[in-house]
């Protein structure tokens, strides 16, 4: 039994799972008013875990941050006060237990692979931003230092439009395909047409909303099925990219955005269909996550699995080489 912790930017949760079955689940608010008041927060909730189903083998942690996969310090975060934190060391020493600390996408794509019992898996995570995560073989592709991969920031439109967050780039995935994109196309669309629906959606903060976005499109806006016909265009052509790349035999659409996805799916399929190479398509399922609510515990709780039994892996073929 491994403990899978997720950190969000509300909330931490904390499972006890075994192989992919949650066994026991707890949550907590996420404290974000100091780095130390965080680690407390998250201390806290592992413990009461502990203090119910008893110590684990180890705790894997994922984290919507960049994460030096090696060492488990995070690089960046956005959102929760953890930028130069060595998380991994920091909690191993407050719980006397291994800790292995990833990328919250990579957890959740690492999930997807295990539940579904898929070994190649591309996942998109659509949201404010848009994310994902890269399954090989069963296991997570991270790139060199653990930062990869970052599937949200390659360029469909070099004059595309600037790309939100941190990113300097123009055009990327997520300059199109996320939820700031249809926030910021909504209101322009509403500021050059005062006539349209969406003109009588600007809210106090002067933009339209996605949630007013998606009611608009839901009753039939011409508008607003405008927009979200290009952003389907635009996810497909990330899909072709990503299927004529990486062959995977799942490409999973996840995250807050896909609960829209009778908006845009289908012709997103239908765009990558008719762009990436057939023999690659043809192999290749793409369609929703099934992971469901638990997806990040899951595959913080897998990423410790694994990494508990390369360890006891490599100390049994380092005992055989001792013993020749
Ligand atoms: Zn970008």
């Amino acid at each position: 039994m491994v403990l899978g912790v997720d950190v969000g930017g509300t909330k931490v949760a904390v499972a006890a799972v075994d192989g992919v079955t949650v066994l026991e689940a707890t949550e907590d608010r996420t404290i974000t008013h100091t780095t130390e008041a965080l680690l407390d927060g998250i201390e806290a909730v592992v413990r009461r875990m502990i203090d119910k189903v008893g110590e684990p083998e180890a705790i894997g942690v994922g984290v919507p941050s960049q994460i030096d996969y090696a060492t488990g310090t995070v690089e960046t975060s956005v959102n929760i006060p953890l930028t130069g934190v060595p998380l991994r060391e920091e909690l191993g020493r407050r719980f006397g237990l291994p800790v292995f600390v990833d990328n919250d996408a990579n957890c959740a794509a690492l999930a997807e692979a295990h539940i579904l019992g898929e070994d190649n898996l591309v996942m998109l995570t659509l949201g404010t931003g848009v994310g994902g995560g890269v399954v090989t073989g069963g296991m997570t592709f991270r790139g060199a230092h653990g930062l990869g991969a970052e599937l949200g920031h390659v360029t469909l439109n070099p004059d595309g439009p600037p790309c939100p967050g941190n990113c300097p780039n123009r055009g990327c995935i997520e300059a199109y395909c996320s939820g700031q994109a249809l926030e910021r196309d909504a209101t322009e669309l509403a500021q050059d047409k005062l006539d349209s629906r969406l003109a009588t959606a600007i809210g106090d903060d002067g933009k339209v909303s996605g949630r007013e976005l998606v009611e608009a499109a839901e009753a039939g806006d011409s508008d607003a099925l405008l927009i979200f016909d290009n952003f389907a265009r635009m996810l497909g052509v990330a899909i072709a990219g990503y299927v004529n790349v990486f062959e995977p035999d799942r490409l999973t659409i996840g995250g807050g955005l896909s609960r829209a996805s009778h908006l845009f799916l289908e012709r997103a399929i239908q765009e990558a269909n008719a762009r990436a190479l057939p023999a690659l398509l043809r192999r290749t399922k793409i369609a929703l996550a099934e992971g469901g609510a638990d997806a990040g515990v899951i595959g913080a709780a897998v990423l410790a699995g694994q990494e508990v039994a390369a360890q006891k892996a490599a100390r049994y073929s380092k005992a055989a080489r001792d013993n020749d």
